[in-house]
């Protein structure tokens, strides 16, 4: 009976101790610790047999140096790491899967220092005693929003959960029936509000609420009424929504706190770049509101965080409450927070240290002049393989902040020839690096304004890449 010819091949295979003894493994022994390079290079000797089963690999596969570059690819899938720098040309800039803000190299600077040595994080240099890690925040907010306390935290979902645990546990919550919202899948108020021990009571309707809805539902067990801001969408048409100063002085006459958890937390009037329609924490604090939560990744442009500000006796109950612990912003994340905020306080209005802010109010001249560049090179470096041109379009903020605002600006569109644009796309996605795009009719959309410094020159070979499939 002739022999299964994968069994001729699986006897080629060297022993795992011929082959761990080889010289040729001692650049991989240098890179890997020795238990994790044996278990890498068994695993590649499963492989090679199941492909050798499948009909992929042959005689040549079973030799020593291609169980070596075999074992070299499977150790950088299982112990390398896989976060990796994209570009992202979707246009939409603060967004959330590829990582919201990007930060600047004067903020990043102040990572690398706290990082790499000791710092007073927690120690009173004055006093020479312990000290309190979120002083160092205190006095910037104060002077950047009005308020007269401020806390950080991870993050704005830590920020509510916070707030609501320390100021209403086992007591109730009012909050409008049209701002029940839920951000990103994960967090939604009723969620977090029974998280937090507190009791939603849910007034008024999905499209209208009235003074009267907040007024009828405070009872002696009322510990706050919250507004939310509907971050990612807008309810139009027949609504009525009760005003913040409303609701201060409704909290107010009844001795009932008010909260707003603001979402994306701007710090700078945007209306002189159309995009009119997002109070300020600024303005927020100063209709009187007791605690008001925000992001520092959204429209801020910071690092991950949750900001909570406001009325000092409430957010010393905050900080004080055992969760804060397990929700402390670390050293690092306050290095950058404490250095964007930092930002805010130059003369040109921040926007050259805060490259979120930058992207958002890029001027139209400055677009087009990125987008006739980009399309030029591109068309240089693609020549008959692709038509490329420039189109009208629009960027977001995204992070769900200002979801009805569009930022108008050129796109460079690049219709494949002989590949579709949905390939075009996968190659771009896994190109190195990878090229997030958007894609519309066929064609693969390249929005400038979310391109950071060099890489746009990157883009002309990864698109010549990608369509040759490599
Ligand atoms: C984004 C957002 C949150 C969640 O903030 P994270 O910083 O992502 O935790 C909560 N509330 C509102 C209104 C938001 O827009």
């Amino acid at each position: 009976m002739a022999e299964n010819p994968s069994h001729a091949l699986f006897r080629l295979i060297p022993s795992v101790d011929r082959l761990w003894a080889d010289p040729s493994f001692g650049r991989l022994k240098e890179q890997y610790a020795a238990d994790l390079l044996k278990r890498m290079l068994r695993l590649a000797l499963d492989r090679l047999r199941l492909d050798i089963l499948e009909g992929r690999a042959g005689e040549e596969d079973c030799r020593i140096p291609a169980i070596v570059a075999r074992t070299a690819i499977v150790a950088g899938q299982r112990l390398g790491s896989t976060l990796r720098t994209v570009i992202n040309a979707t246009g939409v800039i603060v967004h959330t899967n590829l990582g919201r803000s990007p930060l600047s190299p004067s903020v990043t600077q102040r990572i690398v220092q706290a990082a790499e040595s000791y710092s007073n994080l927690e120690y009173n240099l004055e006093e020479g005693r312990r000290g309190e890690r979120n002083a160092h925040l205190r006095q910037l907010m104060q002077e950047l929003t009005g308020a007269d306390g401020a806390l950080a935290v991870n993050n704005n979902a830590a920020a509510v959960l916070l707030a609501l645990s320390s100021l209403a546990a086992g007591r109730e919550v009012v909050v409008s029936r049209g701002e029940l919202i839920e951000i990103g899948g994960s967090f939604r108020i009723p969620d977090v509000m029974a998280r937090s021990g507190a009791i939603l009571r849910e007034v008024g309707t999905t499209n209208r609420t009235h003074p009267r809805d907040y007024v009828q539902a405070i009872n002696e067990n009322t510990a706050l009424i919250l507004k939310v801001h509907t971050s990612n969408y807008r309810i139009v048409g027949f609504t009525r929504e009760v005003e913040l100063e409303e609701l201060v002085s409704i909290g107010r006459e009844r001795n009932v706190p008010t909260m707003m958890d603001l979402g994306s937390g701007c710090l700078v009037d945007l209306s002189p770049y159309g995009l009119a329609e997002e109070v300020t924490v600024l303005q927020v604090i100063a209709s009187g509101i007791d605690v008001v939560s925000f992001s520092g990744d959204k429209l801020l442009g910071g690092p991950q965080a949750g900001i909570l500000a406001g009325r000092a006796d409430l957010i010393e109950q905050m900080r004080t409450n055992p969760l804060a612990r397990a929700l402390r912003m670390d050293k690092l994340t306050l290095a950058a927070l404490e250095a964007t905020l930092e930002e805010y306080t130059r003369p040109d209005g921040s926007a050259e240290g805060i490259p979120t802010l930058a992207m958002i109010t890029r001027s139209p001249e400055e677009l087009q002049e990125a987008a006739d560049s980009l399309a030029a090179a591109i068309r240089e470096r693609l020549g008959a393989a692709a038509q490329v041109s420039i189109e009208p379009g629009a960027g977001r903020v995204g992070g769900g902040a200002l979801p009805m605002s569009d930022l108008p600006g050129p796109r460079v569109a690049v219709h494949p020839r002989h590949i579709s644009a949905a390939r075009l796309e996968q190659g771009l996605r896994s190109g190195n690096p990878p090229v997030i795009v958007m894609v519309q009719e066929n064609t693969v959309l390249l929005d400038p304004r979310t391109l950071l410094h060099d890489q746009a020159s990157l883009i002309p070979e990864l698109l010549a890449a990608a369509l040759a499939g490599n």
